[in-house]
């Protein structure tokens, strides 16, 4: 475990999105008993004008507006430099690396994550040539913007910090564990709903066999 708390860095356009986010359930717990810290940027902050403008048509035609490198970059790098821990800069993309649970693993890892989210059309590609983030892609479907990519990953990954889950929710034996398997069905009360019975083996007190039968039906 790192000596200070994993810190990630959200920026957007829209950063009252993740408002909900962060306020409830185990990351605003974890935030509480700082395991883990996040920071909101919004990138209006850096853009240049009257407007604010951030985004403007593309070159070359097409529908949609496309995010303008000045202030995006601007953005991104004063973020950086807002902490002086080696920071991973992750572009949330649809045409990034596909997220799993290997790589959320590695960057639980990591002492600091910079989640950079698009809207509209996306990213100018110079932003990419400039800063050259890590594109990191939630699944093969168009979000709107970035920020629930983000959460994802925030989720994702602060859920693998020690200390940040109880017994009660624990990432032990989960799906996608180191072998990969998916995990078993699980039973609660009432024993019977609707003719369906909590299979006997389960009430069984036999721990052996209770581990064994959680293991022949992994999914
Ligand atoms: N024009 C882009 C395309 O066709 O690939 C889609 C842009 S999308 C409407 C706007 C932003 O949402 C993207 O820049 C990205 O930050 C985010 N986004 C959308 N889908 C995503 C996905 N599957 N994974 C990660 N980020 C996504």
């Amino acid at each position: 475990m790192s000596a200070s708390p994993l810190r990630f860095d959200l920026l957007s356009l829209f950063p009252a999105l993740f408002d909900g986010f962060l306020s409830e359930s185990i990351l605003k717990r974890a935030i509480d008993k700082e395991l883990v810290e996040v920071h909101r940027w919004d990138l209006r902050d850096w853009a240049e004008g009257k407007h604010k403008q951030v985004d403007d048509r593309p070159f070359g035609g097409g529908p949609g507006m496309v995010l303008m490198a000045p202030p995006i970059v601007a953005a991104v790098e004063a973020v950086q430099a807002a902490d002086e821990r080696p920071a991973r800069l992750i572009a949330l993309s649809p045409q990034g690396r596909r997220l799993d649970q290997d790589r959320v693993r590695e960057l639980a890892d990591a002492s600091r994550i910079i989640l950079l989210c698009g809207r509209y059309e996306g990213f100018d590609e110079r932003i990419f040539e400039t800063l050259e983030p890590e594109q990191l892609s939630v699944g093969d479907y168009v979000l709107s913007g970035g920020e629930v990519a983000a959460m994802v990953v925030v989720d994702a990954v602060m859920r693998l910090l020690p200390g940040v889950l109880g017994d009660a929710e624990s990432a032990i034996d989960e799906s996608f564990g180191p072998d990969g398997g998916l995990e078993y069905p699980h039973y609660t009360r009432p024993r019977e709903f609707r003719g369906r019975a909590v299979p006997d083996i389960l009430l069984s007190g036999d721990h052996a066999a209770i581990a064994r039968w959680r293991r022949e039906h992994r999914r």
